[in-house]
C-alpha cells in the first residue's frame, strides 16, 4: 500500500477575488511569498468590478473608474504592463449637474462661479460664506450634522447630499465622517476651517476637502481589464467556485474549509470577501465582539441601468458633461445618471449616447425589488424629467447589486477597532476589502499593498 505524501501548506491563502484579494496575491508573489492561492467563490474573478460590452456599448456592472492619482494603483497597473491602456476621462466631463428645486444646475468650479452660480439659492450661498466662523464639533459625527454646523443646511441637503449619494449611495445622516471623509475631519482639526484649510492647501498644491484631486481613469477594454491581467498573472492560483466556509488553526497556521467541505493548508490567510461573509468564515477564529462588528457593517443596494441610443443628442440637454446627482430631499426615485459617452467616448458607438442610471441606496432600497419594465420605466420617467425627452432606448441593461455600497455608519472606526485588534491577536491572519478603509478601487489596492507587506513580514520571520 502505497501513502500519499502529505501537501505542503500554502504560502498564503486569499479568501475573495475581488480587486482587493487578486492585487493582494500579485504583490505578496512580488515580494518572494511562495505558493499563493486565490479561493473565489464565484465563477468569474472581479467581484464588483465587470465589464461587458453589447453592440459596441460598454456596459460596467460596478466601477466606472478611478482616480489616477494614488501611487500603489498606479503602480499596479504598470506591473501589469498596461500603463498604454489607460485612458482618461474627457475633459468635458469636468462640467457636472446637481438638481435642485426639480431642475438641473451646474456645479460652479471656482469661488466666484460659486457666487453667482444657481445651485444654491442666494442665502445657502451666503451661509456658506460663514464657513469659517464655525465652531469645531464631536469628534465622531454623522457627515450630515457636521455639513450642516460647517456650511448650513441648505449645502448639506444639496452639495454634500449629491457628494454621499455619488460615492456612497449613502444617507449622510447615518455615515460617520472621520470615517467617510477623514481629510474633512483633519481639515477641520487643523486648520479649524475647510475653507482655511483648503487656501493653505491650495498653495501646497493639496486636494480638496473631499479627498484628493485626479482624473477618472479607465482601461481601454474597461474596468474588467484590470482584474482580468491580474488574474491571468495568477493563472491557476486563481479557484473559482470555492467558497470558504470557515478558517481554523492548525499546526501549520491555518486550515481553511470550503463549502464542498475540502480543507486546505496554509501558512498564513487573508480574507478579503465582504465583512458579513468575513464574519461567517472566522467566526471559529475571532471573539464574538469582532464577528458582531463585522456582521455590523451594512451595505446599501445599487440598481444600475444602462440605455443606449444610437440617435445622436436624444435628449434636450446635451448630455455633455459627467453627470448629474440628484440629493434626497428632491424627493425623486433615481441616485444619479452618468452620461458615459462623455465621459469616455470610446464606451459607446460614434455619435451615440450612453446613460448609467443608479438606484437604490440608503434611500430606497425597494427600488432593486422593482421587475425590470417597472424599472427601466421609472428610469425613462425620470430622465424625461431630467433631461428633456423620452426616447427608446437601442440598448438596455439593468444589473442589481444585493450588497452594493458598504456604508461606513456612525460607529464605524469603534467595530473597525475592535475588529483590527482581534485580527492582530492571530498572527498571519489579514483582513483587507471596501468594507473597512476605504470603498474606491484605489483604496482596495493601497490595503492590499499594505496587507502583501504585512503578509511578506510574516513569511521571512516564518
Ligand atoms: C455600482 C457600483 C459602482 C461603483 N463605482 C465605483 C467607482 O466609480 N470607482 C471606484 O473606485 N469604486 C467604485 N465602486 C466600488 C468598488 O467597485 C468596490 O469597492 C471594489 O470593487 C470592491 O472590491 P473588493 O475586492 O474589496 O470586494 P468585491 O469586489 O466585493 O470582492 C469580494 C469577492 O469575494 C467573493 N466572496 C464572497 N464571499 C466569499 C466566500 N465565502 N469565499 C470566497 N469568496 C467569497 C465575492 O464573490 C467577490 O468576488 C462601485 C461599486 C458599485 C457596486
Amino acid at each position: 500500500m502505497t501513502v500519499a505524501a502529505p501537501v505542503p501548506p500554502h504560502g498564503l491563502a486569499v479568501c475573495g477575488g475581488g480587486i482587493s484579494g487578486l492585487a493582494l496575491a500579485v504583490l505578496a508573489r512580488a515580494r518572494g511569498v511562495a505558493d499563493v492561492i486565490v479561493l473565489e467563490a464565484a465563477g468569474r474573478p472581479g467581484g464588483k468590478i465587470q465589464t461587458e460590452w453589447r453592440d459596441g456599448f460598454c456596459c460596467e456592472w460596478g466601477p466606472q473608474g478611478f482616480l489616477d492619482n494614488v501611487p500603489e494603483m498606479l503602480a499596479l497597473v504598470s506591473r501589469l504592463g498596461l500603463d498604454g491602456e489607460l485612458v482618461r476621462a474627457d475633459d468635458a466631463a469636468g462640467d457636472r449637474f446637481i438638481a435642485r428645486n426639480g431642475q438641473l444646475r451646474q456645479v460652479p468650479l471656482s469661488p466666484p462661479a460659486f457666487l453667482t452660480s444657481d445651485v444654491l439659492s442666494l442665502p445657502g450661498r451666503l451661509r456658506v460664506l460663514l464657513e469659517p466662523f464655525q465652531r469645531r464639533g464631536a469628534e465622531e459625527e454623522s457627515v450630515f450634522t457636521f455639513a450642516a454646523r460647517r456650511i448650513g443646511r441648505e449645502a448639506a441637503e444639496v452639495l454634500v447630499d449629491a457628494m454621499v449619494t455619488g460615492v456612497y449611495a449613502g444617507d449622510p445622516a447615518q455615515l460617520s465622517l472621520p470615517a467617510t471623509f477623514p481629510k474633512m475631519r483633519a481639515m477641520e482639526r487643523e486648520y479649524g476651517s475647510l475653507v482655511r484649510a483648503m487656501l493653505a492647501r491650495r498653495k501646497s498644491g493639496g486636494g480638496g476637502p473631499a479627498g484628493p484631486g485626479g482624473t477618472l481613469t479607465t482601461l481601454r477594454a474597461g474596468m474588467q481589464q484590470l482584474t482580468d491581467a491580474l488574474a491571468s498573472a495568477l493563472g491557476p492560483a486563481v479557484r473559482l467556485n470555492a467558497p470558504v466556509a470557515g478558517v481554523t488553526r492548525s499546526e501549520h497556521g491555518f486550515s481553511v474549509r470550503l463549502a464542498d467541505g475540502s480543507e486546505l493548508a496554509t501558512r498564513q490567510v487573508a480574507v478579503a470577501v465582504p465583512p458579513g461573509a468575513a464574519a461567517q468564515a472566522l467566526a471559529p477564529l475571532l471573539p464574538n465582539g469582532a464577528v458582531a462588528a463585522l456582521q455590523g457593517i451594512p451595505y446599501a443596494k445599487v440598481a444600475v441601468v444602462m440605455t443606449g441610443y444610437r440617435a445622436p443628442r436624444p435628449f434636450a440637454h446635451p448630455t455633455r458633461g459627467f453627470g448629474f446627482l440628484v440629493p434626497g430631499r428632491e424627493r425623486r426615485r433615481i441616485l444619479g445618471t452618468i452620461f458615459c459617452d462623455a465621459t469616455f467616448p470610446a464606451q459607446a458607438p460614434a455619435g451615440a449616447t450612453l446613460l448609467r442610471t443608479l438606484l437604490g441606496g440608503a434611500r430606497d432600497p425597494g427600488a432593486l425589488d422593482l421587475p425590470d419594465g417597472e424599472l427601466l420605466a421609472l428610469v425613462r420617467r425620470e430622465l424625461d424629467h431630467f433631461l428633456g425627452g423620452d426616447p427608446a432606448p437601442d440598448f438596455v441593461r439593468i444589473i442589481r447589486h444585493d450588497y452594493g455600497i458598504p456604508q461606513y455608519t456612525l460607529g464605524h472606526l469603534a467595530r473597525l477597532d475592535e475588529i483590527e485588534r482581534a485580527a492582530a491577536a492571530v498572527p498571519g491572519l489579514h483582513l483587507l476589502g471596501n468594507g473597512f478603509h476605504g470603498i474606491a478601487a484605489n483604496a482596495c489596492v493601497v490595503e492590499a499593498a499594505k496587507a502583501a507587506a504585512a503578509v511578506a513580514t510574516v513569511a521571512g520571520a516564518a
